[in-house]
């Protein structure tokens, strides 16, 4: 059976109408994404930064907030490999997937870390990011023939870090995300809950109406 590429499972995750439209995009990645993924492996130097120094970079918080942010992150047991991982950008194929794993943390068990170039919520991860980090532990676990029980999310540009547990919860969404994906043939309804509807850049192929062109509408 094909393997489905991570970043398939994160979109599908969102709306598997855009996964529908997406898989038919050669998509480049835009270079602010590239220089803020950039940011999640120089944490020492930015660690000791100036402000202005840190306000030449593209945060999305001011300086003060992202050193605080990042200092936080310090305080997690893995942070040395989190700073300095053992292996960084490692193409790994499991059973169902397959994809980039930023950085994966040796030990005992490997550890995936996964660079996002958004904004975090206020705490935990967002779904389709969540589904992404599962797709990367469980390539990973399949790799290397051994359990993996949690991940690393990362928002560099905000300095965060954030610990997620494969909970049963998550391996199920993560599973039923993959069942979506494997059955998608021909475009899905779209999304009932418009709220993301806002942010996807396929919503003019998709007829769906901006929140902008809705309120002059009086929608
Ligand atoms: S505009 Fe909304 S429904 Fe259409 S593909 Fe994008 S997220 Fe899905």
């Amino acid at each position: 059976m094909t393997k489905l590429p991570f970043s398939e499972l994160e979109t599908a995750a969102y709306c598997p109408r855009k996964l529908y439209y997406l898989r038919g995009d050669e998509l480049e990645i835009p270079a602010i994404v590239a220089e803020r993924r950039q940011l999640a492996f120089e944490y020492d130097r930015l660690l000791d930064a100036s402000d202005a120094e840190l306000a030449d970079l593209p945060l999305e918080v001011p300086p003060a907030q992202f050193r605080a942010n990042l200092k936080r992150a310090t305080e997690f047991d893995a942070w040395d490999r989190l700073r300095s991982p053992e292996t960084r950008a490692k193409l790994v194929e499991g059973k169902d997937c397959r994809g980039i794993v930023h950085k994966v943390l040796g030990g005992d068990s490997p550890i995936p870390s996964m660079v996002f170039t958004g904004t975090p919520p206020e705490t935990g991860v967002w779904e389709p990011q969540s589904v992404r980090a599962v797709a990367a532990a469980k390539a990973l676990s399949w790799e290397h023939e051994r359990a993996v029980e949690h991940a690393f999310v990362e928002y560099p540009a905000h300095g965060i870090v954030r610990r997620l547990r494969l909970s049963t919860r998550r391996k199920a969404t993560y599973r039923r995300v993959l069942r979506t994906a494997r059955a998608l043939d021909g475009p899905p309804p779209r999304l009932h809950n418009r709220s993301k509807c806002d942010a996807c850049e396929y919503r003019a192929e998709c007829g769906v109406k901006t929140r902008t062109l809705r309120s002059l509408l009086g929608g």
